[in-house]
């Protein structure tokens, strides 16, 4: 018996992928909703993929910002995922609702995982809490952490890297074993139309919004790559008390947009880039593209090293899970043809 995983967010795009890794790997799994009249939204997204020998799954509710159902919620469970915190599209205007789910909730999930005896721990955590902006041109791994005191760490990046950081607290403060996943923008398929703000970019590319690119770039990675990078964590004691970054590699904004456009080519898809100019002076007037100026001009770069070599991960390249993505939102009718 592979054992009974909480899972948080299961109505996540992240977290169906993870949810279908662990079922078919035969955990039963237990998914919070913050609303239960999303189960059968979630059982339909998974249906088509469980094998016939996949393990049990069931739902119950409870809300990062609220105490009630934790407790009941980590009964009999073996592990926890922890994935559940505000991906907004948009930076918003108050930090703080994204920044207070994102650490209270980490800190209330998993002090009832402490307080229940739940030990093992697998926390989404993400690039961002790595990538720090003081050394933009360098390859960083795992021993770099984002600087929050920096005026232009968005509030995003900031709920991820304080989150993660409590989450280490507490792992060290009452015996978890902890192990986070720090995925890069993830693509690749969504299991159903619920796919959260992680496609929104690849949207904007296929609707042709913008007529040219900000000179920057990313790292990227499918999210059937992070999902089974959350099972193997679970399934290798190794993984305890350690960060992996889950990233195929970084891709340019431009280097998207030109794969796209060989895929789609009668799409009106944006190719070329602004220069940085244009940028600075749109960033007068908008909050979204102040949080990107710093990244102009510089090519996000993550270490996959310890992924590939301690969980033996082999990658779908970053152009197959970006065509993965438009593929499918192409042919659910996401985007304007
Ligand atoms: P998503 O589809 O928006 O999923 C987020 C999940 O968190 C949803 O199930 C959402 O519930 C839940 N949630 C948000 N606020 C909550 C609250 N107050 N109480 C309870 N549940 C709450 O986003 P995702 O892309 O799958 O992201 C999942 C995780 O991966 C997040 O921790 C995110 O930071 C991390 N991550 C994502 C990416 C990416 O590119 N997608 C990259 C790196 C890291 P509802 O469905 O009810 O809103």
């Amino acid at each position: 018996m592979a054992g009974t995983v909480l899972l948080t967010g299961s109505s996540g795009f992240i977290a169906k992928q993870v949810a279908l890794k662990l079922l078919n790997a035969g955990y039963a799994v237990r998914g919070t909703l913050r609303r239960m009249d999303r189960a059968d939204e979630v059982r339909a997204a998974l249906a088509p993929y469980l094998t016939e020998t996949a393990g049990t799954l069931g739902f119950v509710q409870a809300d990062l910002e609220d105490d009630t159902g934790w407790a009941e919620a980590m009964q009999g469970v073996t592990a926890l995922v922890h994935t559940a915190s505000p991906f907004p599209i948009a930076q918003p205007k108050d930090p703080a609702t994204v920044i207070r789910p994102a650490v209270e909730g980490t800190e209330r999930v998993l002090k009832a995982a402490a307080a229940a005896g739940v030990t093992r721990v697998v926390l989404t955590s993400s690039t961002v809490a790595v990538l720090n902006e003081a050394k933009p041109d360098t390859l960083q791994d795992e021993a770099d952490w984002c600087d929050v005191h920096l005026p232009t760490t968005t509030p995003y990046a900031k709920s991820k890297t304080l989150a993660e950081r409590a989450a280490w607290e507490i792992a060290k403060a009452r015996g978890l074993r902890l192990t986070t996943i720090n995925p890069g923008l993830v693509l690749g398929p969504p299991l159903d139309e619920n796919y959260g703000s992680s496609l929104a970019l690849i949207e904007r590319f296929l609707k042709g919004k913008d007529p040219m690119l900000p000179p920057m770039g990313l790292p990227v990675v499918d999210v059937r790559d992070v999902a089974e990078m959350h099972l193997r964590a679970l399934q290798r004691p190794e993984t305890e008390g350690r960060r992996y970054l889950a990233a195929s590699g970084s891709m340019a904004f431009v280097d998207m947009g030109r794969t796209l456009k060989a895929a789609y080519p009668t799409r009106r898809i944006p190719a070329r880039e602004a220069p940085k100019a244009v940028f600075r002076i749109l960033a007068l007037f908008d909050p979204d593209i102040r949080s990107i100026l710093p990244k102009l001009g510089h090519l996000e770069r993550v270490s996959n090293v310890r992924a590939v070599g301690e969980m033996e991960m082999e990658f779908i390249a970053p152009k197959a899970a970006l065509l993965a993505a438009a593929d499918w939102l192409v042919r659910h009718g996401k985007v304007w043809s």
